[in-house]
């Protein structure tokens, strides 16, 4: 190819290629339609179903044009409109989402100046606004200046990171694995089994530690079994606390589990994804002792209301975060010279990444801290309110609950476990509100998670008269089959 064909042929090319980088009128357009689809999509929240049991259809791609209004209303059928709707306060289930409308303008803003978040010399500004909200964090939880953090995806991928560490400090390898000892609550969330599986640690023995009436672990328990592991000959390692378990919301006695952590040289790692946040309120006393951890993983797509997508993990021993995670490679010798700790990516698995610190950042910069605790009380009054109702139709409530997750069953006289499991179809079927079951103290029961930003009173009412009208209905079918 010649110059001048060369020339030619990248001016056809320049053509094509162009649409990609749309001007400021195109721009204005598809920003209007996207505002005028979010808009329509938050109004409809307050009287769309919170669950719809549909598969998605037509999403593939076809490789035709199509104009985006088309597709946001395919977006709207196929993915907005199908199974659980997370951006719902009606969502009760599981552990609710979230999705704040600063976040997802700062996920916008992201996108479009797609900052290095990497490698603090491609990005100073990312990178310190990464590294500020894990200062924040720290402060929030107590944590000293030189513990060391990331932003991940969530919180099994926290639990990863953390994990790897507690392996490669406590040299937790080869013939060693098979006589370490993890010490776990039944309650501990399945990310944990899940990474210590991931990290090659399979094989390490799992003690799981008796759990009181609470669901809390019982640290006398757990300091026999250590006890006994070490006559044993084997190595305990690391225990999991969990501030506020995802199935009953409760919170381990964290102080004691430190002192017994401590007094056998184990990694004392807390699992406060779900209810890490609650630091902030009056149930600030439960958390006590949550500073002595060695690694805490959180979730601010939990806690604080953002979208899904952003975890956070703080570990204290920095040289075990470099062991697994500081790598260098010619290709980025330009980067080497800048300190280790400034750049995410030695602290990490991720080198490039989503610059998820400002989905973080920004919210908390414009609304600053009260609305969040607020937020966070008015949880934790809703789910009483929620059992003072249940009480009154004549349902059966788990223990008074640490946080904003608890659990009920109907007493029916007979087939007591078929019929809360009908209960709980029934209300899937219905859909308006959703809630979620579970199997606690082999017990069939129906959770409630409180957590979105947008549960209301008024939503707890809602999901009040959706159970009575489906509790109508079991009591009803079992009339007809006497
Ligand atoms: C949600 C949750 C996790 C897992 O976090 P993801 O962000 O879903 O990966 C771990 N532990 C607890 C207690 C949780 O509630």
């Amino acid at each position: 190819m010649n110059t001048e064909d060369l020339i030619y042929k990248l001016s056809e090319l320049g053509k094509s290629s162009q649409q990609l980088d749309p001007q400021e009128p195109e721009r204005l357009e598809m920003i209007n339609d996207v505002t005028e689809y979010a808009n329509q999509f938050i109004a409809g929240l307050s009287t769309v179903k919170a669950f719809k049991e549909k598969e998605a259809t037509s999403l593939e791609i076809t490789n035709q044009k199509r104009s985006l209004t088309d597709l946001l209303d395919l977006y709207q059928k196929e993915v907005a409109e199908t199974g659980i709707n997370a951006a719902s306060g009606k969502h009760l289930g599981y552990i609710p989402g979230g999705g704040v409308f600063a976040a997802a303008l700062a996920d916008f803003i992201a996108a479009v100046t797609n900052p290095y978040a990497g490698v603090h010399y491609a990005s100073p500004g990312a990178t310190t606004i990464e590294k500020e909200v894990i200062n924040w964090l720290k402060s929030l939880l107590s944590f000293p200046d030189n513990a060391v953090g990331c932003l991940s995806s969530g919180g099994s991928i926290s639990t990863l990171i953390a994990f790897t560490a507690a392996r490669d400090k406590h040299q937790v390898k080869n013939e060693f694995i098979k006589k370490n000892v993890v010490y776990l609550s039944e309650q501990v969330h399945h990310s944990t089994q899940k990474a210590l599986r991931i990290i090659g640690l399979e094989d390490v023995i799992i003690r799981y530690v008796p759990l009181d009436a609470h669901h809390k672990i019982q640290t006398g328990a757990l300091e026999e079994w250590i006890k006994k592991d070490i006559s044993a000959g084997l190595q305990p390692f690391l225990v999991v606390a969990t501030a506020g378990t995802t199935d009953t919301g409760a919170v381990d006695p964290l102080d004691e589990i430190a002192t017994v952590a401590k007094k056998h040289k184990m990694w004392f790692h807390i699992d406060a994804a779900y209810g890490g946040f609650f630091i902030l309120t009056s149930k600030r006393e439960l958390f006590k002792g949550i500073e002595k951890a060695d690694s805490i993983i959180i979730d601010p797509h939990k806690g604080l209301f953002l979208p899904y997508g952003v975890g956070a993990v703080l570990i204290k021993d920095s040289s075990a975060v470099l062991h697994s995670n500081y790598y260098t490679a010619n290709y980025m010798q330009d980067g080497a010279s800048e300190e280790m700790l400034k750049s995410p990516a030695n602290v990490s698995p991720e080198l490039t990444k989503h610059f998820r610190g400002l989905r973080v950042w920004l919210p908390l910069q414009m609304h600053g801290i009260e609305p969040f605790i607020a937020c966070l009380e008015e949880k934790l009054l809703l789910v009483k309110y929620f059992r003072i109702r249940l009480a009154e139709l004549g349902f059966c409530l788990g223990p008074a609950p640490d946080l904003s997750v608890s659990y009920f069953w109907y007493p029916f006289k007979s087939d007591v476990e078929k019929k809360n499991r009908q209960l709980m179809d029934e209300i899937h079927a219905d859909g308006s509100v959703f809630l979620s079951s579970s199997i606690i103290s082999e017990r069939f029961v129906i959770r409630i998670a409180i957590l979105s930003f947008r549960t209301k009173r008024e939503i707890i009412d809602e999901a009040i008269e959706m159970i009575k009208h489906c509790l109508k209905k079991v009591k009803s079918n079992g009339r007809i089959e006497n």
